[in-house]
């Protein structure tokens, strides 16, 4: 009996199991994850504003991927590619084969002061972190400055998010935004339309944008930028740039951006019984040769064919080669407003909304058929 294991319950983990799990009783499928619960992390700004209940961002794992996968509710603390034996904090375990897909963390990019002042937007509890903090300062002073330290999706989302009107209750104090953006625009990685459309937006409402503007510390109640300018801050959110999950690091080949190397099948370099699949893969788009975004949209059909070619080797078949396409790019920002990019056309507003919902309404579908979108959507 082969033991398959797969390496985090996310976008990427979730979907290897669901297809291993399909192939059958006839090999030995563990999915691994420190948390028991699949975030829903698009739906993380929404949670930090307030908007969404944190409930609405969890999902119980053995809700999507049931029998005759096993669940292992571990921290993994050292990694052997595969076949070999990982260590958890649960004991030794050993695989035939891997996938691995334990996401990103947050970076302080070196950055003084970050980890202590503060927050990521990368997990439900950060989320739960910042409205609380929300809260708080706002029952308590008439104005809060928040500083949003990265003007990419998660940066510009929750800057979106949080300056909704709709969402302010009587009595609150107001909420002021800078967001500090190393680069010229917002989503540097997306288009200028698209950049161009949530800059109208955010600017309407107030947002104030520091373009070029590079950070030299954050202190207790500011962020100093490295051309002296300190910028005052009640609670800076850090949604700078990710890096992949450390875990890994000393064993596998990595990029220079500190992605692990795979081949358009996605087997690790050198290392042919491990795959690797969503934040953590250096994949190419097939067409175009250039580095695929950090995105749900990636990890999960590579999750799916990580699996795939797994079957496909065990049974002697060819792997396929990755070659999604991707349908755009699409963000809320708050409960009425949103924009998006799907085939080179820009749209904002309720219908830019429409097209989150609509991707959030495929992906619950897909892992819980009408049942969970009653519950979660
Ligand atoms: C705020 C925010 C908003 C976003 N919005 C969008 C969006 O709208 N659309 C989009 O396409 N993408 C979005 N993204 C990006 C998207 O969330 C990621 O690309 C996606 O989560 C990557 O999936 P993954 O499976 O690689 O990792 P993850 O989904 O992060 O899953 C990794 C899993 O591994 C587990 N894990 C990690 N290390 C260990 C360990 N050592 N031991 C045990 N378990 C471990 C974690 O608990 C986690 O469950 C957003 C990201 C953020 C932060």
């Amino acid at each position: 009996v082969s033991q398959i294991v797969v390496l985090g319950a996310g976008y990427a983990g979730i979907q290897a199991a669901r297809a291993l799990a399909r192939i059958g009783r006839q090999h030995d499928v563990t999915l691994v994850d420190r948390l028991p619960y699949h975030q829903l992390i698009t739906q993380l700004p929404g949670v930090a504003s307030g908007r969404i209940a944190p409930q609405k961002a969890t999902i119980p794992l053995a809700r999507v991927v049931g029998s005759p996968v096993h669940l292992l509710s571990a921290e993994i603390t050292d990694f052997t590619p595969a076949p070999g034996v990982l260590t958890t904090s649960a004991g030794p375990l050993e695989a035939h084969w891997l996938v691995l897909a334990l996401g990103s963390v947050a970076s302080d990019l070196g950055i003084a002061g970050a980890l202590e002042h503060a927050t990521p937007l990368k997990s439900v509890r950060d989320a739960v972190h910042i409205r609380n903090r929300l809260r708080e300062l706002r029952a308590t002073r008439s104005r809060t400055r928040v500083v949003v330290v990265g003007g990419g999706y998660t940066g510009t989302e929750f800057s979106g998010e949080v300056t909704d009107a709709s969402l302010s209750h009587r009595g609150d104090g107001s909420i002021s935004v800078t967001i500090v953006q190393p680069d010229n625009r917002l989503l540097p990685q997306g288009s200028v339309k698209l950049s161009r459309a949530i800059h109208r937006i955010l600017s309407r409402r107030g947002v104030t944008m520091r373009f070029n503007a590079w950070l030299d510390r954050v202190e207790e109640e500011r962020v100093v930028l490295e051309s002296g300018d300190a910028i005052p801050a009640d609670l800076v959110v850090w949604a700078a740039r990710t890096r992949p999950a450390p875990v890994a690091r000393p064993v596998l080949s990595w990029t220079p951006e500190g992605r692990i190397v795979v081949d358009p099948y996605l087997h690790a370099a050198g290392s042919p019984r491990t795959f690797v699949a969503g934040d953590l893969a250096a994949a190419t788009d097939y067409l175009t040769g250039k580095p695929l975004p950090a995105s749900a949209q990636v990890a999960v059909p590579q999750g799916k064919l990580a699996a795939e070619n797994i079957v496909a080797e065990m049974e002697g078949r060819r792997p396929a080669e990755f070659k999604e396409r991707l349908l755009g790019e699409a963000l809320a920002l708050g409960r009425h407003d949103g924009a998006a990019e799907l085939t080179g056309v820009v749209t904002t507003g309720r219908i830019a909304l429409a097209v989150k919902r609509a991707a959030l309404l495929r992906y619950l579908t897909r892992l819980g058929g009408s049942d969970l979108v009653r519950e979660y959507l």
